[in-house]
């Protein structure tokens, strides 16, 4: 397992990768934002722990742009105690934050949970799956009720529908969703996705123009709520 420490202060970043080696953890440290993105492409780490204040681009725009291509867990680390933060952390698509000074042993045992987290949701394929909203979908039947109505999706659509519920609540990006339904040798137009996600709204949302389940998160792709 593979940790990517994005810190640019050295005593900290040397800590933590020391922490996470005694803990059995590859762990590699990007001092700043653009190293960081980088970082998480080329070495597609299985977690992420990202500091807010960091030079080049900070932690939320970092987190921002890595949710757009990939699902990694990340944790954010901030020194602030400004709640403002940890919302927007959030909302652009971070699973967690630690604030500063952490006991190392908080820090562990979160690092733990999320890769485990992580580990079920990529094993786990059950086949009927049901989202909030009363959205259920029969994987093997490829059958969709909503609200107990069955609506019929095209294969696009049943696709996103499927990674939407596979992670409830977490933001996917516009390359991921592009990655996963489209395939990675896909070049056509990015609005491709906007296009298909408007034609799902229409069939899922009471209220297409003010949804409520499939909710757009600006800057990075979309999230079903939880
Ligand atoms: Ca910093």
């Amino acid at each position: 397992m593979k940790v990517l420490i994005v810190e640019d202060e050295e005593t900290m970043a040397r800590s933590l990768r020391l922490l996470l080696k005694k803990e059995g953890y590859d762990a590699a440290v990007a001092r700043d934002g653009p190293a960081a993105v980088e970082a998480a492409r080329r070495e597609a780490p299985d977690l992420i722990l990202l500091d807010v204040m960091l030079p080049g681009l900070d932690g939320i725009e970092v987190c921002r742009q890595v949710r757009a291509f990939s699902l990694v867990p990340i944790i954010m680390l901030t020194a602030r105690t400004a709640e403002v933060d940890k919302v927007v952390g959030l909302e652009v698509g971070a699973d967690d934050y630690v604030t500063k000074p952490f006991s190392p042993r908080e820090l562990v045992a979160r690092v733990k949970a999320h890769l485990r987290r992580a580990q079920m949701a990529a094993q786990s394929e059950p086949q009927t799956r049901v989202a909030a909203g009363g959205i259920v979908m029969d994987v093997a039947r490829r059958q969709v009720l909503v609200r107990g109505r069955e609506v019929a999706l095209s294969p696009k659509e049943f696709e996103l529908l499927r990674l939407f519920i596979t992670y409830p609540g977490r933001v996917l990006g516009r390359n991921f969703l592009l990655d996963r339904v489209w395939g990675a040798d896909f070049f056509g137009d990015v609005r491709t996705l906007d296009v298909h996600v408007r034609w799902l709204r229409e069939k899922i949302e009471r209220d297409p123009g003010r949804p409520e389940h499939l909710l757009t998160v600006h800057g990075v792709g979309y999230r079903l709520a939880g």
